[in-house]
């Protein structure tokens, strides 16, 4: 393996090449990214994650490029530094070269505060949530400031991913029609700030007018503002136009006052315990699970599963009696 010292201190100093090979180490589970997530994490927590999820087809990506764009040319502020992770588990289409011709095409390209990864058929959708939470550690460490993860909105592995996010953006199109019901309840709960791309078609009004009438039938978020007597935040409906930019700034606005919310109602440090708290708990699975392989012997697995085969042990039974002789209680303690 790699000593990580001197890649750690690499990414840390903002190299990109180092910076792109951290990230291969840590999205394909080496020996070297495990090391590297170790050796950046004291460096991580100030980041600011945003999620973008929502239907195919509504304009995520141009709507990332847009605000990456508006995070970089502020008119009023220093530009920020944006990471950017594309996660898509259905399509190998978004990596490689057609990523690389759409962040030329969106003059992305050469921009030294902007990293742009794709993880697309990354590793098992099971574990691209946990992937992308660990590449999402690495670019915090790296110094990026804003750190946008598009998702298509489909299912609970999209849920996972969105909800690592500090200030989840749910984006819609006009023209879904009664479709629009068919935003899921998982994804209405997570939303912070919901937004209609695509403004510039007719029936952009229409569709706002039926998300804030579910909004306001939708029961409120479980949050941390009424035990600390903070106001509740109320998710806004936006309009953009991401194809022109219109509607950018307010979103931008919109994701700052979010931010300033999670702060100030202690929300955002209830999200962060719950997060790493998970985490923790992933990590003590893995650890038991590989001090349990080193204890155990190939042919007690093969027994097992005979045993298992054969219908005379139950799966749980059989996994049991394997945890137990190879960690006694004495052991335990
Ligand atoms: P995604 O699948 O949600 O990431 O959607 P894309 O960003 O790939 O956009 C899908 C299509 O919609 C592309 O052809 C975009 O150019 C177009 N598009 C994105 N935003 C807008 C918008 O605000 N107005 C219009 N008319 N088209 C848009």
């Amino acid at each position: 393996m790699n000593d990580i010292t001197p890649w750690a201190q690499r990414i840390l100093r903002g190299d990109r090449r180092a910076l792109a090979r951290g990230l291969s180490w840590v999205e394909n589970h080496t020996p070297e990214g495990r090391a590297l997530l170790r050796a950046l994490f004291p460096h991580t927590g100030r980041a600011h994650r945003v999620g973008i999820t929502g239907p195919p087809g509504v304009g995520k990506s141009t709507l990332v490029y847009a605000l990456a764009r508006a995070y970089r040319q502020p008119s009023d502020a220093t530009p920020r530094k944006v990471g950017v992770l594309a996660v898509d588990p259905s399509s190998p289409f978004t990596g490689g070269a057609l990523l690389g011709d759409r962040i030329r095409m969106q003059g992305l390209a050469g921009d030294p505060g902007v990293f742009i990864r794709s993880m697309a058929s990354r590793g098992a959708v099971g574990g691209l949530a946990r992937a992308t939470a660990q590449a999402a550690q690495v670019l915090d460490a790296a110094g990026y400031d804003i750190i946008l993860i598009e998702t298509v909105g489909a299912g609970q592995a999209e849920v996972d991913i969105a909800q690592l996010a500090h200030t989840v953006i749910v984006v819609q199109a006009p023209g879904l029609g009664d479709d629009i019901q068919a935003i899921k309840a998982g994804i209405l709960e997570i939303a912070d700030i919901f937004v209609v791309n695509k403004a510039d078609r007719p029936d952009a009004a229409v569709t706002r007018r039926a998300l804030e009438e579910m909004l306001r039938l939708a029961p409120a978020r479980e949050n941390a503002a009424t035990t600390s007597g903070a106001e509740a935040w109320v998710p806004p409906v936006l309009l953009t136009i991401a194809t022109s930019g219109e509607g950018i700034p307010e979103l931008v606005q919109a994701i700052d006052a979010h931010r300033a919310y999670l702060k100030r109602s202690g929300e955002g440090q209830r999200r962060d315990a719950a997060r790493l708290r998970a985490e923790l708990e992933a990590w003590v699975r893995e650890h038991l699970w590989e001090t349990w392989r080193a204890r155990t012997r190939s042919e007690a697995w093969d027994a097992a599963l005979a045993a298992v085969l054969a219908r005379d042990q139950s799966p749980d039974e059989a996994a049991a009696e394997l945890v137990r002789r190879a960690c006694p209680p004495h052991h335990q303690a």
